[in-house]
């Protein structure tokens, strides 16, 4: 990772960003952190720019990416915070202060105190950004974790698990979540992980074949019904979530129907509805597989409308329709919210999540 790389992933996201203010965080915290390294041997600076990058890819704002590429200066270097203030103002400086308090939220297995936690979380994070810059540098430390002494593994791993991808959830970042869940469940469930991931190695060539086929014949039907497909993709289940599922199963696979799913993106809701109705038309659905989360969403503000039928070939497939507003939404929840500049929404959003009961599954 490189700060031109940081810059142009800004710019793609927002070509009239200001990135000048971006690379002076970058020269003051590269200047700040010299001579440290990671337990990867990197140069220290490399992890503030990869949770700055996460941030950049999420559409946060510069003063949000500023604050992610400092975040670990009052910590650990000798900066401190009024040197940020006079730097680069007032919000960043108490962004990286409340990234800093977020540190001290120490995970003890013995007194089982995840739920607190996560409550805790959201009440020291009082701005959303503080929040949203110590997951992604949760992802980047997960992310090098092999570096780190078994006993840490451990310990930073059921820390994600029980409190960072639950985060994640709560705030309707479900690809977050996803990965979190991901990255730590080798460490957690080794052998376990080992086999779900020779399960779906099997028969991937020949599933992302048939994947193939399906998004034709479905892209086909929809246009003689005169319905605008905006995109078309097939998601591979998060692994974590198939493990989940297959422990319910008793490992057997074969009952997992939505290890891949077919999503469709439509211009309106209207179409999604009409979207189901010619797939239902086509394909016949399992009964208890239709969900409509449009009309009802689940308790994250998860929306979609979700069918499973006996699709070609007689295969039993899961089928994902959506808005791009929708899909933004379930990939990037809160955050979704604040590309779109809808920052009165997104206050509004994170007050009900704190006060709501959290998603049950
Ligand atoms: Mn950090």
């Amino acid at each position: 990772m490189t700060i031109q790389q940081l810059v142009a992933k800004i710019k793609e996201k927002k070509p009239n960003a200001d990135t000048k203010i971006i690379e002076q965080a970058y020269e003051f915290a590269k200047k700040a952190h010299d001579g440290q390294k990671r337990k990867s041997g990197e140069d220290f600076i490399a992890h503030p720019l990869n949770v700055a990058y996460t941030l950049a890819d999420l559409n946060i704002d510069e003063t949000a990416i500023c604050a992610a590429l400092l975040h670990d200066t009052v910590e650990d270097t000798e900066v401190g915070p009024d040197e940020i203030k006079k730097e680069f103002g007032t919000e960043t400086a108490c962004l990286v202060k409340g990234v800093t308090k977020l540190k001290k939220i120490k995970y003890s297995l013995q007194k089982n105190n995840a739920k607190d936690l996560q409550k805790l979380f959201f009440v020291m994070a009082k701005d959303i950004r503080a929040a949203l810059i110590k997951l992604a540098d949760r992802m980047h430390n997960m992310e090098t974790l092999e570096y780190m002494d078994n006993a840490q593994k451990k310990e930073k791993a059921l820390e994600t698990m029980d409190i960072y991808a639950p985060i994640a959830d709560r705030l309707g970042m479900g690809e977050m979540k996803g990965r979190l869940e991901d990255l730590a469940f080798p460490y957690l469930f080794p052998k376990d992980y080992e086999r779900v991931q020779n399960l779906i190695k099997e028969k991937h060539d020949k599933r992302q074949e048939y994947l193939k086929k399906v998004t034709a014949v479905l892209k086909e039907t929809m246009e003689k019904e005169k319905i605008k497909i905006i995109d078309i993709h097939s998601r591979p289940k998060h692994l974590f979530s198939l493990y989940k599922k297959l422990l319910r199963y008793n490992w057997d696979i074969t009952k997992v129907y939505d290890l891949v799913a077919v999503r469709i993106i439509v211009e309106s809701i209207k179409d999604c509805y009409e979207a189901l109705g010619i797939i239902h038309k086509h394909w016949r659905p399992l009964p208890g597989y239709i969900k409509d989360f449009i009309a009802v969403p689940k308790l994250n503000g998860y929306k979609s409308l979700h069918t499973t039928v006996f699709c070609l070939e007689g295969k039993i497939l899961e089928i994902q329709i959506r808005t791009p507003l929708m899909h933004k939404e379930a990939e990037f929840g809160i955050a979704a919210h604040w590309a779109y500049s809808e920052q009165q929404y997104s206050k509004k959003y994170i007050k009900d999540k704190i006060t709501s009961p959290s998603r049950t599954k």
